[in-house]
């Protein structure tokens, strides 16, 4: 290829704004006269070069916008240790039609089960696949509107949090919703409510809304909305910060095996540690 030619795409990349096919320019342009590709597999590196690095400049800008900051992600996680855990319910879900359908998926569980990591991963998954998302927890969600409320703008805060196809709110249950808090995460859930899909986690279960909520007629009415179009998935596993100490956790909270042994000859006290599930044994 003549100089004056490779000058020219050089100014015309230049003009395009695609710095990685400039990049890369010289070094294709040198394979292809050395015969090792043919002038359709240059073509082919310039723009895939110059779009893969666009499309990973778009999902890092989203998923900073989007408050996605602690990345997680599905190839994370380890299903072999949350056995009660459908994968293929979670992959499905990772095919995103439930943001499409603007459903409501509540991941339910122990502390530590993986609840959070879920719900960023599909976030995560939501933001690679062109859909809008914001994370929040139910606390900083609650706190937010209620500035808004005191300041006069709730209304565009309600919109604000209306715009993403996807909202994640974490948390809830762990922490008391402040007077009032109830009805406003009412006025933002009826908003979205058939208009775009949530993400929720709780480790409290819906009988207990009105106790994390302080209030049974909102949360009666939370409910309603929330568990219409909805997808429950509750996590029986043991937390997973804990797996080096399983002493640590309750029974309550352990995986029960699938298939229990046979009872053990009735002892006292702790049971043998080689009797513990595997994963909920200390490594
Ligand atoms: P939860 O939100 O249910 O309290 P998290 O999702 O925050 O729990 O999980 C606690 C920590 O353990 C996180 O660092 C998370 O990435 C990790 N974790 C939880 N479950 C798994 C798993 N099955 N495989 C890999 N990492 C996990
Ligand atoms: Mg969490």
């Amino acid at each position: 290829m003549s100089v004056s030619t490779t000058d020219r795409i050089r100014r015309h990349l230049v003009g395009l704004k695609m710095p990685r096919a400039l990049e890369i320019l010289d070094h294709t342009v040198r394979q292809l006269e050395r015969g090792e590709i043919s002038p359709l597999e240059a073509v082919d590196a310039l723009l895939g070069e110059e779009i893969t690095l666009r499309e990973g400049r778009r999902v890092r800008a989203a998923l900073k916008m989007g408050r996605l900051l602690n990345i997680k992600t599905l190839d994370g996680f380890d299903f072999s240790f949350q056995p009660s855990l459908d994968r293929n319910r979670i992959l499905t879900l990772a095919q995103l039609e439930f943001v499409d359908r603007r459903e409501v998926v509540h991941f339910l569980g122990q502390p530590g089960c993986g609840k959070t990591h879920l719900a960023v991963a599909l976030g995560v998954e939501a933001v690679r696949g062109g859909r809008s998302v914001y994370f929040t927890t139910l606390a900083d969600l609650i706190a937010s509107l209620a500035k808004a409320e005191r300041e006069g703008s709730l209304r565009e805060r309600l919109r604000f949090l209306c715009r993403p196809q996807l909202l994640i709110v974490d948390e809830i249950g762990y922490l008391p919703v402040i007077p009032g808090g109830g009805n406003l995460f009412f006025q933002l859930v009826n908003a979205r409510y058939e208009r775009g899909a949530m993400i929720l986690t709780s480790n409290r279960g819906f009988a207990e809304w009105g106790e994390v909520f302080n209030d049974t007629v909102v949360a009666t009415a939370l409910l309603d909305r929330l568990l219409h179009h909805a997808v429950v998935v509750q996590i029986e596993g043991a937390s997973y910060r804990l797996r080096r100490h399983a002493d640590l956790i309750p029974d309550t909270a352990r995986v029960r095996p699938i298939n229990p042994p046979a009872p053990a000859p009735k002892r006292r006290g702790r049971p043998p540690k080689a009797r513990l599930p595997e994963h909920a044994t200390v490594a």
